[in-house]
């Protein structure tokens, strides 16, 4: 097997017998004899020239066959059951193995499936109604449904990256994301795939409950069964195994646990704002002046130590929108997403912070709950402000000169915005770290630093604030038997793919 690199003009599409006589030329082996030839990987190439680089597996009699991803779920109307609490891609994807290995899933949901819940999404930014079961943490397909859906993970230290790809392109995410550098799926594709998946679940003999938020866990004595799990409503559940994959914002299963006094962990996170600049600008500054129609919407990553502090992009979505995206009524949080054309003429990224407990001292009376207090009074702060979901905002210059803004540019945020101080409202030690990245940020992308892009807060849900331990070895709670945590809520993932190859590695350990 040898892998090659080609690249193409961008305006040219590559058949594939150009790459297979591409891999004989760079092989120095006779396009007879290669059994077969892959792109593994395309990605677009800015520095010069604009071209798609493509990295090629080329196979000749011989050659290890390469891994092919088949899924065969089974029947499992009669298996003995897991529960799985939260529909989020940690959630769905252990459904999805639970079939594979024969077991019987049960997802217990707080929120609605996709169609309801777009129309309760719609209502945030309509009526300025929050619904704390049904919004874009909670409901079907959990925090990643209504995102960029970007799945930009490439570390198999969690396990196989390209087992969670191939099963979203088997329910119907582009082809694309398999060999894209950079793939994303956009909200109007994710909840199709959602649904795929719930869908394949329920058909071949696994539950799926909306509305079915757990409101308590409680060990059972003797018997095979050593969980009973209880939804707002007295509907009950019993199990053996319980997985909880119930997101970053399900404070209230924190809560559950401190009062039960079992083990939660303060972990550090990382809070901010997000920035919107027009598209143009982005893709002016990243293709350097050649961008054209056709070529897709530009991204930035952007980190710095400033004062030792690290600031950094979170979330880039080209293209995309601003949304609301708080769980809970008198709060304002901010997210991002976009559709799969990435086609919207401003770009939008957290600009976040880290934050640990020794920022905060004065939340140290919390305790492990320190950083999610800080987090939960930061976003009804920033509420309070116009006591509505209009984000408070300020120009990027004004806000590294303390200057309010006397009016602020066109943004994508539509419960809309007010002009506010952001340089005073914000935490000092969170608003002087931004005001000293902003200008070192344009040494890299010369033009981001600029009065037409907006900054609007918060965005604080980065990560959970919270880690729920366990036990390395078998991924169960470190002192409860039959419970795993799971999942970016439990603190060991960050973004969806990582959620998911969580989900799988969760139920791996149940099987073994
Ligand atoms: C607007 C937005 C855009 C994003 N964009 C991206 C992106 O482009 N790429 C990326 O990788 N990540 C993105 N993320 C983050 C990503 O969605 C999360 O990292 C991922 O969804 C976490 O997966 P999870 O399954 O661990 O938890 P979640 O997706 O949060 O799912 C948890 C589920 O549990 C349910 N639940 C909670 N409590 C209970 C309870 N007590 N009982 C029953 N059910 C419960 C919730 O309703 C929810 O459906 C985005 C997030 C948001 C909000």
């Amino acid at each position: 097997m040898k892998i090659f690199e080609v690249a193409y003009p961008l305006n040219h599409k590559p058949t594939p017998e150009e790459l297979l006589q591409a891999a004989s030329k760079a092989w120095g082996v006779p396009a007879r004899k290669i059994k077969r030839c892959d792109i593994v990987r395309r990605s677009l190439d800015a520095r010069g020239q604009l071209v798609y680089r493509y990295k090629l597996r080329a196979l000749i009699d011989g050659d290890e066959p390469v891994k092919e991803y088949r899924f065969d779920y089974k029947n499992v109307a009669s298996a003995r059951p897991v529960i799985i609490v939260g529909g989020g891609p940690a959630g769905m994807f252990a459904a999805l193995k639970l079939l594979e290995r024969g077991i019987r899933p049960v997802i217990l949901e707080r929120g609605k499936d996709v169609h309801a819940r777009k129309r309760d999404i719609a209502a945030i930014s309509q009526k300025q109604i929050v619904n704390p079961e049904s919004n874009y943490c909670f409901g079907e397909g959990g925090a990643g449904t209504f995102s960029d859906g970007k799945l930009y993970t490439r570390s198999n230290k969690r396990g196989d990256v390209y087992e969670v790809l191939h099963q979203m392109a088997a329910f119907g995410a582009p082809e694309s994301i398999l060999t894209e550098a950079r793939p994303h799926i956009g909200s109007d594709i994710l909840p199709r795939m959602v649904e795929g998946i719930r869908e394949c679940i329920v058909s071949h003999g696994g539950e799926y409950h909306f509305e079915a938020h757990v409101t308590d866990i409680k060990p059972l004595e003797g018997g095979g069964d050593r969980w009973e799990l209880v939804c707002d409503g007295g509907l009950t559940f019993k199990t053996r195994d319980v997985i909880l994959a119930t997101g970053h914002s399900a404070r209230d299963i924190y809560k559950l646990f401190d009062s039960k006094g079992w083990a939660l962990e303060a972990k550090d996170f990382a809070l901010g704002v997000r920035a919107e600049h027009p598209q143009s600008l982005i893709n002016h500054i990243q293709y350097h002046g050649r961008w054209q129609p056709g070529i897709p919407a530009a991204e930035y990553y952007l980190a710095e130590q400033v004062d030792g502090r690290g600031v950094f992009s979170f979330c880039m979505c080209p293209g995309g929108i601003l949304v609301p995206s708080t769980t809970e009524n008198g709060s304002l949080v901010l997210n991002g997403m976009s559709n799969s054309q990435r086609n919207g003429a401003l770009a939008n990224a957290g600009i976040v912070v880290q934050v640990s407990a020794a920022d905060v001292p004065e939340y140290a009376r919390y305790g492990t709950f320190a950083l999610l207090e800080f987090q939960r009074e930061l976003e009804q702060k920033m509420f309070a402000l116009s006591n509505s979901l209009k984000a408070p905002a300020q120009r990027m210059a004004d806000f590294c000169r303390g200057k309010l803004s006397a009016d602020l540019p066109r943004c994508s945020y539509a419960p809309g915005t007010v002009s506010a101080p952001l340089s005073e409202i914000l935490p000092p030690f969170v608003a002087d770290s931004l005001g000293k990245a902003f200008p070192v940020f344009d040494r890299k992308m010369h033009g981001y630093y600029t009065n037409d892009a907006l900054l609007l807060a918060c965005e604080s849900r980065t990560s959970s604030p919270v880690r729920i331990p366990r036990d390395p070895a078998t991924l169960q709670h470190a002192s409860l038997p039959g419970l795993y945590p799971c999942g970016e809520g439990a603190g060991y993932a960050g973004g969806i793919v990582s959620s998911a190859l969580d989900g799988i590695a969760v139920v791996n350990s149940i099987y073994r």
